[in-house]
């Protein structure tokens, strides 16, 4: 056992050691610039709420969630979705909204609150991509941490960007948001609270189960305020994680807490039941949100269709070859999370 995780560490060093050559090489899957292609038939639904619930991992499961429940009695649940690793905020929200892996985006905690990205990056958002397709959509970004709306969406798109460093607040905001007329092609949020208590008691406690079940009521706010906006009736409803935490508290590695996360979707033509399919990844997110409204996917995306989410449409194949480093480096990251003992 020994012998084998150090073969695993030699080899991953090794790897590392490659990342400069593949970063520096730009035919590797290199993307023309924001390149959702216009696309005349949208698709089945006019908008896709996406609520980031910051840090819950696999764990809606295992607390109180009334909320989570009656939204997706008839809808499609995974709760072993692969997150990217290093099993952090920034890597993870960043895939979500490129379609593609780390090792592709290089978006992390530290970056994402320094350097700006505007519509010349190589891995452009779905807002992007959206933006493109739908050049007079109103796309809405709602977040607690400030990082997803100055590092990770572009600038230059016109997303309307909102922050507020209270969950509790940030929800009042959407929901008045919404009640002021407004509907979103696109609308992103991040809510903060499980990660807090994460971190500060392991994902074992009280206090995080507690804040699962708040995060909860922030949901059903906002699901409700949609419903009565009739947002709900072309709206596809998406509830998703970055990462989970160990029992001690925190993440970035390897375990299955802090690398397995959620992905909660419903919506009119959503598989009732629908499970998804052993690969899906966080990063698909893009290509669910794409899928709904009808926009292609650019090509140099790596995030899939997966397959069992909606009805009457077959998952689509991982393209591994856009994703050289990823390729490589995610089986051994998967095999040290199997032999990583739960923590
Ligand atoms: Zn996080």
């Amino acid at each position: 056992m020994k012998k084998a995780l150090s073969v695993i560490f030699a080899a991953l060093l090794v790897l590392c050691c490659m990342i400069p050559a593949f970063a520096a090489d730009p035919s590797v899957g290199a993307p023309a610039l924001c390149i959702g292609k216009n696309s005349s038939s949208f698709g089945a639904y006019k908008h896709v709420f996406i609520i980031g619930i910051d840090g819950v991992g696999q764990f809606f499961e295992r607390a109180d969630t009334p909320n989570f429940d009656r939204i997706f009695a008839n809808g499609a649940v995974k709760y072993n979705v692969r997150t990217e690793v290093p099993t952090d905020s920034g890597p993870n929200w960043a895939s979500m909204l490129t379609g593609v892996s780390y090792y592709r985006h290089w978006i992390h905690n530290g970056n994402s609150g320094e350097v700006r990205r505007d519509s010349s990056t190589k891995t452009p958002t779905i807002f992007c991509v959206a933006r493109n397709a739908m050049p007079n959509a109103e796309l809405a970004s709602f977040v607690n941490w400030n990082n997803i709306n100055y590092g990770m969406i572009e600038t230059d798109i016109g997303v309307t960007e909102h922050q507020n460093s209270s969950d509790d607040a940030l929800t009042d905001d959407i929901c008045a948001y919404f009640d002021a007329g407004n509907q979103p092609a696109l609308f992103f949020v991040q809510i903060d609270c499980v990660d807090a208590a994460g971190h500060g008691y392991g994902s074992e406690s009280t206090q995080y189960y507690d804040a699962i079940h708040e995060a909860d009521g922030y949901m059903g706010r906002i699901y409700d305020a949609a419903v009565r906006n009739g947002l709900m009736e072309d709206g596809l409803f998406i509830v998703t994680a970055d990462h989970g935490h160990t029992i001690a508290g925190g993440h970035g590695r390897f375990s299955k807490r802090e690398s397995l996360t959620t992905i909660a979707v419903t919506g009119k033509t959503v598989v009732n039941g629908g499970k998804m399919d052993l690969s899906t990844r966080d990063r698909d997110i893009a290509s669910i949100a794409l899928f709904a409204l009808g926009i292609d996917k650019p090509l140099h995306m790596s995030s899939r269709l997966p397959a069992n989410l909606f009805e009457n449409t077959a998952g689509e194949p991982r393209q591994m070859i856009l994703e050289p480093l990823d390729a490589i480096i995610s089986p051994f990251m998967w095999i040290v999370t199997l032999f990583t003992p739960d923590r």
